[in-house]
């Protein structure tokens, strides 16, 4: 397979195990501006694609908005919830 190839499916599976439970940005606490609710209590970032930098909360408060996986190593509210996580915690 072809390397371009298969990056681009690891990206989808790796996609695809999140839950859009919105944990990560804040969803059971001080929700970041750009995380939208849909229905089935799923969530979605209305800024996707060009996320990363600084945000903010609902709540005034500045953060910077980073890869998943440069938080998989931290906690946050709701964490248990996270696909990543429980792959990491089931590979270990
Ligand atoms: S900008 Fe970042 S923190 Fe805010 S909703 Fe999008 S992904 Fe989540
Ligand atoms: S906490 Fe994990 S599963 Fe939930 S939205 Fe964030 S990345 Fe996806």
């Amino acid at each position: 397979m072809e390397y371009q190839t298969y990056q681009l499916q690891k990206e989808k599976e790796f996609e695809a195990a999140c839950q859009r439970c919105g944990n990560c940005c804040g969803a059971l606490d001080d929700p970041c501006m750009h995380l939208v609710i849909q229905s089935q209590g799923k969530y979605f970032c209305d800024i996707y694609d060009s996320r990363g930098g600084v945000r903010k909360t609902c709540l005034g408060r500045f953060f910077e908005c980073v890869s998943i996986r440069d938080i998989l190593h931290r906690d946050w509210l709701g964490n248990w919830n996270c696909a990543y996580k429980k792959q990491i915690n089931n590979a270990t």
